[in-house]
């Protein structure tokens, strides 16, 4: 017989783990479905910024609930996942990358916002003393920060399973079929699942389950790499970008430095693999040792890249499927969802449960990116 659960949840990443963890606090029975192990993909390739620090304005309400779950998240996972909330900080090195953070500063500040500020030079100093004496000022979330991925990963698992979830590792789902039920689940080994509702959070791979369901939502592939140094003396606390250029600088609590911000691989979606790029690692490490020229002499010990869904605008999809009932999407986090773990889990279970969520997801609905809605809206 077909086992039968109120909700399947596809991908075992963190936003499949933290949907079902939600979903099962409210009573509801869920299995998670992941085709390789927990974390295989951006999950556990992820640098775990926790950043509200220029967010897009579409996901900035949630993104600020984030955090504050974050704050809070020993109280729903049992673990602060080694979250450290040392701020995150973005640099301006010259005149007009300073001017571009003061115009969003004040356009936040316009709009009601505070999470963000501007810092000067001495502050700066304070702040980050090694910095490169070259850098104007910056913008700062003092509340941000960064945790520590595997940390998270292992308390959202077990707290899922604690909360009852029933986890299959190393299975595929490669079909999903309407019944007058519901939804049936076809997985390698012929296994077979039914459930009312199903969540789509397969990561890189989202766009190929949206298909099953009858969804056309065309995606790209983010291929980000990262990489990691020797252990270090301790010099740094909070996360640094720099306006302009693609970094992400910060160092763990082991002393080693972990360096990315969007430095592209080449990604591989068939063979889910990704190739790391020595140029484009080359000016990351460019960028790290312009602003802290006491790194330059250091060892990088290893680099990877992770895979993972990006969208035309760079904003998510989180929300149901406009075409298959019972059906709701949780991807396209185009490089920045690891911090909006929590409350996305939190608005699917909403959105499965009651039909509806009081949270701001307007601008994450799927059919912007679905060129048959498109079509609808211009004609
Ligand atoms: C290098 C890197 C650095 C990053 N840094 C940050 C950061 O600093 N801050 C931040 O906020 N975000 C960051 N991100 C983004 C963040 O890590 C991701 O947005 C987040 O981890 C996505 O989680 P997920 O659960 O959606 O996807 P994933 O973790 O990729 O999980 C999807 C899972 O679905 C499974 N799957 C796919 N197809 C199927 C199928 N047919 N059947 C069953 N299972 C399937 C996959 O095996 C995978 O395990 C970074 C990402 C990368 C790669």
């Amino acid at each position: 017989m077909t086992q039968a659960y109120d909700v399947i949840v596809i991908g075992g990443g963190l936003h499949g783990l933290s949907a079902a963890l939600h979903l099962a606090r409210r009573s509801a029975r869920v299995l998670v479905v992941e085709k390789h192990w927990v974390g295989r993909h951006a999950s556990g390739a992820t640098a775990a910024g926790v950043r509200t620090l220029n967010r897009d304005r579409g996901e900035l309400d949630l993104s600020l609930e984030a955090l504050d779950m974050w704050h809070a998240l020993e109280s729903l996972v049992g673990d602060d996942c080694g979250f450290h909330a040392n701020g995150q900080i973005c640099v301006a090195e010259n005149a007009g990358a300073l001017s571009k953070l003061e115009a969003r500063v004040n356009g936040l500040r316009a709009d009601g916002y505070t999470h963000e500020e501007m810092i000067g030079p001495a502050e700066l100093r304070r702040l980050l003393p090694e910095l490169s004496h070259h850098c104007l000022g910056a913008s700062y979330t003092r509340r941000d920060g960064a945790a520590d991925p595997h940390r998270a990963l292992r308390a959202f698992r077990s707290s899922a399973v604690d909360a009852g979830v029933t986890l299959v590792e190393h299975c595929g789902v490669n079909a999903l079929k309407k019944t007058s039920q519901g939804w049936l689940v076809s997985a390698d080994g012929g296994r077979e699942w039914s459930a009312g509702a199903i969540v789509n959070a397969a990561g890189a791979w989202s766009g190929r389950v949206a298909a099953m369901a009858g969804d056309d939502i065309p995606l790209a592939t983010k291929s980000s790499m990262m990489m990691v140094s020797e252990r270090l003396r301790p010099f740094i606390k909070p996360v640094v970008a720099i306006m302009g250029r693609s970094l992400s600088f910060k160092q763990s609590d082991q002393g080693t430095l972990v360096i990315g911000g969007g430095l592209q691989g080449i990604p591989d979606l068939d063979r889910e693999t990704s190739t790391a790029r020595m140029q484009v690692l080359a000016k990351g490490a460019r960028s790290a040792t312009d602003l802290f020229p006491s790194v330059r002499d250091i060892r990088i010990v290893r680099v990877w890249a992770g895979l993972e869904a990006k969208t035309d605008d760079m904003l998510p999809v989180v929300g149901p499927s406009p075409n298959a009932p019972g059906v709701f999407h949780a991807f396209g986090f185009s490089g920045h969802g690891f911090e909006l773990v929590p409350v996305v889990g939190a608005t699917l279970a909403d959105l499965i449960l009651t039909g509806k969520t009081s949270r701001p997801i307007q601008a994450l609905d799927a059919r912007r990116l679905m060129p048959a809605f498109a079509k609808e809206k211009s004609s």
